[in-house]
């Protein structure tokens, strides 16, 4: 089954307003009618509705970086889904290793997440991914089916999450997986989908990879044939390094 690519820009902690939208732009500007991937951009909180403004009508989406569980309350500091979806976006990222490692993320939590996102109308990126100790320990696969578990079992709306596997090693270190050690878990992923929830939605499912991606190897990871698209950190704050890998796509 074809699948549409996907390629997210996570902007982590980057980029003010000014920042925001000129990196918007210059990517909305390289995004044309011939662009096969789906384009999602994740700027800061503070710069979602700014840059909502650049890529209205243009068909690049965008998304949070992360989103409370619940839709409303006494939850000082955190943004919900409804008011996600409420500024344009259509995606939200759920269950990212710096969330998982710094803010105490752990997978009840991000259940609660996938699922407030799909209420609200969200398409969940849900993040998952080994550390290198349990790579080293051969543990990928049992982390990683396990997070994925987490996100996956008895989910009503299953059939609208990306999963994102993101090795932690790969993350910003510019180490990135081999193409065939990642398809290796990305395959692994959809056949435990497929366990869960059937083959129509296991085919379907998009997986992206995420860890290091640049422009220079993104073509080996995405002709993988469970490698769905990518979720790029440092090289989606370059326009250039970022549209090199829609282009791969
Ligand atoms: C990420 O933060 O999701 C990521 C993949 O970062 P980088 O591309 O910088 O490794």
């Amino acid at each position: 089954m074809a699948r549409r690519p996907l390629i997210a820009g996570n902007w982590k902690l980057h980029n003010g307003l000014e920042a925001s939208v000129t990196l918007a732009r210059a990517v909305v500007a390289g995004v044309d009618a011939g662009t096969r991937a789906e384009v999602v951009l994740a700027p800061v909180f503070t710069a979602l509705s700014s840059v909502a403004a650049v890529v209205r009508g243009t068909g690049v989406g965008l998304a949070g970086q992360d989103v409370h569980w619940d839709d409303k309350g006494a939850f000082t500091g955190e943004v919900s889904a409804p008011l996600l979806a409420d500024v344009g976006a259509s995606h939200v990222i759920v269950g990212h290793s710096e969330r998982r490692q710094f803010f105490g993320d752990d997978d009840a939590r991000v259940r609660r997440k996938v699922e407030a996102a799909l209420r609200g109308g969200l398409v969940p990126i849900a993040c998952v991914g080994e550390t290198l100790g349990e790579r080293e320990a051969g543990k990928t696969l049992d982390v990683v089916l396990g997070q994925l578990d987490a996100i996956a079992k008895d989910l009503v709306g299953i059939e609208r999450v990306v999963i994102a596997y993101e090795p932690v090693w790969a993350i910003g270190t510019g180490r990135v997986a081999k193409a065939e050690d990642a398809e290796d878990v990305h395959r692994a992923i959809r056949d435990r989908v497929r366990a869960l929830a059937g083959d129509a939605i296991a085919d379907g499912l998009r997986i992206l990879y995420g860890g290091s991606v640049k422009g220079d190897n993104a073509a080996a990871l995405l002709g993988q044939a469970d490698i769905d698209g990518a979720l790029v950190g440092g090289a989606s704050l370059d326009a250039a390094q970022f549209l090199a890998i829609i282009r791969a796509a």
